[in-house]
């Protein structure tokens, strides 16, 4: 099978113990059925703490702490199940995490979730255009794609102008422009963190009065990372099962709330870096893209 990647996806590397937002704090991780039979069969007493710490009602899963940690992420921020059994002993999710896999016809397509902020500095701080390494394929779809993607990454023309491109190829409408209405909807939705719902809750409050021009100024020589935030997207979101229209206008959506959210943070504080926006594509990664029903309400509407 033919396996495509971006041309980023081998420079990935887990900054482990150094990472603000661990995957394992937070999400309580299924377990698949082979890892599962593995754990069975680890003896006392590393055996017995497995045991203690996973729950069988419903899915298998590590059931979280108090803190919401995953209980076998140490004090160190290390994990116990890597340090006793080895790397191999990871179940599924825990191994490919922050892995995203799309399958077509003739390929399987894999990427890197921007919940993860490693993938994040990865994805948004680079300046080259994202290239794909892989077969070409003859797919129509994924042609229509990639004509997609050659549309977002044309520098000769203004990121909002490429943007439109986009959603006049895929017939698509563009989303609403009041961005009051949409912080409203996202707080309807599912939310997982405090700091998301505050981000949006800043939103619904100052977005029509923040001073656009001024923040252009600030982010004037950094078009790319919204470039790579809307290329990421359509590259994770573009598949055999999610209608182009809806896909494109989901692009135009996310970059567009990426753009106001930065705008709000930076009227409120007075700064704006990279780690910033790696940041708010975070939260807007792990809370969105990382759930299937706030999914369906962008992709099946
Ligand atoms: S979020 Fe990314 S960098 Fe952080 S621990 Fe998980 S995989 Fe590693």
């Amino acid at each position: 099978m033919n396996v495509v990647v971006p041309d980023y996806y081998a420079d990935f590397a887990c900054l482990q113990s150094a990472c603000r937002h661990n995957c394992c704090i937070g999400w309580e991780i299924d377990i698949d059925d082979d890892t599962l039979d593995l754990y069975r069969g680890i003896p006392a007493p590393f055996g017995e703490r497995l045991g203690r710490h996973i729950s069988e009602d419903g899915a298998p899963h590590f059931v979280l702490d108090e803190r919401e940690r995953c209980p076998f992420l140490n004090e160190d921020n290390l994990c116990d199940i890597i340090l006793a059994l080895g790397e191999d002993a990871l179940c599924d999710i825990c191994t490919e995490h922050p892995r995203f896999y799309n399958e077509w016809s003739d390929r399987t397509e894999v990427g890197l979730g921007l919940a993860c902020e490693a993938a994040g500095h990865l994805v948004l701080g680079r300046s080259e255009p994202m290239v794909l390494i892989g077969e070409p394929s003859s797919d129509p779809l994924l042609l229509l794609r990639d004509r997609l993607l050659a549309v977002l990454q044309d520098r000769t023309v203004p990121l909002a102008e490429r943007l439109a491109r986009l959603l006049a190829h895929c017939h698509a409408e563009a989303p609403s422009a009041d961005m009051g209405v949409w912080a409203t909807k996202l707080l309807a939705l599912e939310r997982l963190d405090e700091a998301w719902t505050g981000r949006l809750l800043d939103l619904q409050k100052r977005w029509e009065c923040l001073d656009l021009a001024a923040f252009d100024r600030v982010i004037a020589t950094r078009q790319t990372e919204y470039e790579q935030f809307a290329v990421y997207l359509l590259y994770r979101h573009f598949t055999a099962e999610n209608a182009a229209d809806a896909c494109a206008t989901f692009v135009v959506l996310g970059v567009t709330l990426l753009y106001y959210l930065g705008a709000v943070q930076w009227e409120e504080t007075g700064q704006f870096t990279l780690d910033d926006q790696v940041e708010l594509a975070r939260l807007f990664s792990s809370e969105i893209e990382y759930s299937d029903e706030n999914m369906a309400f962008f992709l099946d509407a």
